[in-house]
């Protein structure tokens, strides 16, 4: 394994190069490391294959603010950590949060909350228009790999509490998602065309989630307070 920099606009990735035998070029995007797997020897090669990765999933266009604040419903707040005698201000007109880091917690206590509560107003919502009396239940809680998933067995919806930082056409994306999930369990035809028929630009929806999943795991602010 040897060690890379690539940079593109104001970002600054670290290229991990692991050498396997197959031909396929893998890339995987952990915040600023990108992990490559490949038979690929010419470094030059390997670096303008992941730019035109990057580019594909338009992540050099990302708004820097996202990257050095934190987003709440998509809405970039500066986060200034502080020792302050309450444990968290929010100041909604100036776009400033001042968190007492020790009790970083309670704040994220807080986001949980607001989720929580905006997640259950949609699911009502969606769950009317499609028809399911018997409305989920809902859980938030961190992962690192998914924005939610639908539990058939307890009818329980779970969201990724880091899903605070999108905006909310996203959020409502994937509770409908998950709600799909409700009467079918896989992503066939007929689940893709019920999504499609709800939001038809659910393609480029589901790029910008792709997007944002970098914007969660680039951001030093957003792995420290949720402890990723
Ligand atoms: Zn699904």
């Amino acid at each position: 394994m040897s060690r890379e920099v690539i940079k593109l606009n104001n970002l600054e990735f670290n290229l991990e190069i692991k050498k396997v035998k197959s031909k396929n070029l893998y890339v995987e995007i952990k915040g600023d490391r990108i992990i490559i797997k490949t038979n690929l020897l010419d470094i030059n090669k390997i670096k303008e294959k992941v730019i035109d990765i990057l580019d594909k999933y338009k992540i050099t266009e990302i708004n820097k603010d996202y990257i050095e604040k934190l987003s709440i419903f998509g809405v970039p707040y500066k986060l200034i950590i502080k020792n302050i005698r309450r444990k968290y201000l929010i100041n909604g007109a100036r776009k400033i949060i001042i968190v007492n880091f020790e009790n970083k917690k309670d704040f994220c206590n807080y986001l949980n909350k607001t989720l929580y509560k905006y997640t259950k107003n949609i699911i009502n919502k969606y769950s009317k228009e499609l028809n399911i009396i018997n409305i989920p239940s809902i859980e938030i809680k961190t992962m690192k790999t998914r924005y939610g998933y639908y539990n058939i067995k307890d009818n329980k919806i779970t969201i990724n509490s880091l899903s605070i930082v999108l905006p909310r056409k996203l959020i409502n994306f994937i509770i409908f998602h998950e709600l799909v999930h409700y009467y079918i369990y896989d992503h066939e035809k007929i689940f893709k065309n019920i999504i499609k028929k709800k939001f038809r630009e659910s393609r480029e929806l589901e790029s910008e989630l792709k997007r944002w999943s970098f914007i969660i795991f680039y951001n030093e602010l957003i792995r420290d307070l949720f402890d990723l």
